[in-house]
């Protein structure tokens, strides 16, 4: 195979342009490949492939069969998992060690859906006398799949992992920015033996092959994660055919630091959870809402830890590596930018290693202070480093912050009260609350998902699994 083909039918073949696209390294700004550009022609084979696959070998297999290929993909991965850590970091320009914990967690992704493929089952209901009614769990049928390059390896696993082990065949549109792991976990699969058309790949633009697979007449639902605004054209094109969509469209989640919490476990793990995939991960805990009376002395630990923060390119394995590309690069100096003009103040910076590529795309972990409550950098989702600080003046005030923006995906709670932690976890209107924590990213086993413009549906867990499924009644009158 080439890197610039597509995986249609369980084979590597041009895309129907025979036009390509380049992709960078984000550390250095070169170019490390090509990759395909899929046309709509593509992606219509690719469905049609998938509708065989499914109305033949892959819809008939017995659920343990195909448990047992998901849990060996997992194992596969897991044994080229130095290879993978090199390609997601060089892709994504993340760090080593995150691209190994990405690589791991998509194996993980595998091995946990292969397991569930056989004990996903219906129920039977008491119904009227006479009667045996049953609820069949069925796979929806062919699913389209988009994803965004900020977790590609991940993605591929939290995305395909649910959807095969219910008994779809996928079709999947990985980012153009970031799809080599992609492209490679592919290819892994295919060595596995999945039946033909079980899992298709058609990398290209969104405006082409995405836009494409989100309108087709001939899949059963699509799975995205990405912004808002291209979750809204994908509902639309989807309703045009009566598709259902369960979309995964980023966050602004708050850490909310109570005065009686562990401060210094606190500031490890918001700090941790802001810089993940420098600051470019949907769940990252992008504000940090501190009670009035402790706001000054936790901002000064905060401050000291964030000063130490480094940035540089994906091999030196720092604490932050380059963003994706120069367009998403302007995009966060853009709210740099605007938050010195509105007066908005840094209260500490990082650093980005002085052995960094000028052609790379660094952007410094920044920590503004004070921020007021209708600025952008507290309502909107920047996808880089920086982190808002906001004080709140009671448990009510607290509640009215965390739910005041449009978003509504993950919230950490640090409080040492647990009635008050459970008021919290009931009130605040996002799809994980964390308690004296925060997983961005993580957890496999937990349902995950949004509120709001965060999204709707659930990925993770064994709610994937009820997204990936229909329930169909069968009723029998046995008199
Ligand atoms: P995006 O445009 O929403 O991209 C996500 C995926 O959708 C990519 O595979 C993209 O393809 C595809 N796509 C784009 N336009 C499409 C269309 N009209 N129809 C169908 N598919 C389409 O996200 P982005 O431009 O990469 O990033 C922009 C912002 O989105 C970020 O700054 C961030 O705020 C947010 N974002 C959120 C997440 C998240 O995890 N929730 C992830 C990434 C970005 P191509 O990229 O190949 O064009
Ligand atoms: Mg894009």
């Amino acid at each position: 195979m080439n890197s610039a083909d597509v995986f249609i039918d369980g084979k590597w073949v041009r895309p129907s342009s025979g036009a390509t696209l380049d992709t960078v390294a984000p550390s250095t700004g070169k170019k490390i490949g090509t990759i395909a550009r899929g046309t709509a022609q593509d992606i219509d084979l690719a469905v049609q492939a998938a509708r065989r696959a499914f109305e033949g070998p892959w819809g008939q297999m017995a659920a343990v069969d195909r448990g047992r290929l998901l849990s060996r993909l997992g194992q596969k991965i897991l044994e080229h998992e130095d290879e993978l850590t090199a390609l997601e970091a060089l892709d994504t320009g993340k760090a080593l060690k995150l691209a190994r914990n990405d690589v791991k967690a998509a194996a993980r992704y595998f091995e946990f859906y292969g397991g569930a493929a056989d004990k996903l089952h219906g129920e039977t209901i008491p119904f009227l006398s006479g009667y045996q009614v049953m609820i069949l769990r069925e796979p929806r049928g062919v699913t389209g799949h988009i994803i965004p390059w900020n977790y590609p390896a991940q993605m591929f696993g939290r995305t395909l992992g649910p959807a095969l082990a219910a008994g779809n065949a996928a079709v999947l549109k990985p980012a153009e920015e970031a799809c080599l792991s992609c492209i490679r976990l592919t290819e892994l699969a295919a060595e596995i033996g999945f039946p033909d058309g079980t899992i298709n790949l058609v990398p290209g633009l969104g405006e082409e092959a995405g836009a494409a697979l989100s309108s087709h007449d001939g899949i059963d639902l699509i799975s995205f994660t990405g912004s808002p605004e291209v979750g809204v054209l994908i509902q639309k094109s989807a309703a045009e055919n009566h598709v259902p969509c369960v979309l995964e469209l980023g966050g602004k989640s708050p850490q909310i630091v109570f005065a009686d919490a562990d401060h210094t476990k606190a500031i490890e793990t918001i700090v941790a959870a802001l810089v993940q995939n420098t600051g470019q991960t949907c769940s990252a805990g992008s504000r940090v809402l501190i009670e009035r009376s402790i706001y000054d002395d936790f901002m000064v630990q905060l401050t000291r830890r964030f000063k130490q923060l480094r940035t540089g390119a994906h091999d030196l394995d720092l604490d932050c590596g380059p963003v994706i590309s120069k367009v998403q690069q302007e995009r966060v100096l853009g709210f740099l930018e605007r938050a010195e003009k509105d007066g908005v103040q840094i209260a500490a910076q990082g650093t980005v290693d002085p052995s960094s590529s000028a052609d790379g795309y660094f952007v410094p972990p920044t920590l503004y202070r004070m921020v007021p409550r209708d600025h952008e950098l507290a309502l909107e989702e920047v996808f880089g480093p920086v982190l808002a600080a906001i004080p709140f003046d009671d448990e009510a005030d607290a509640i009215r912050l965390a739910n005041g923006t449009d978003y509504g995906l993950i919230a950490g709670v640090w409080t040492d009260s647990g009635a008050r932690q459970m008021r919290l976890a009931k009130a605040i209107r996002a799809g994980q609350v964390y308690v004296n924590g925060y997983g961005a990213g993580g957890g496999i086993e937990l349902p995950f998902g949004g509120f709001k413009k965060s999204g709707h549906g659930r990925e993770k867990g064994f709610e994937a699994l009820r997204e990936f499924t229909v329930a169909k009644t069968v009723v029998f009158n046995h008199g």
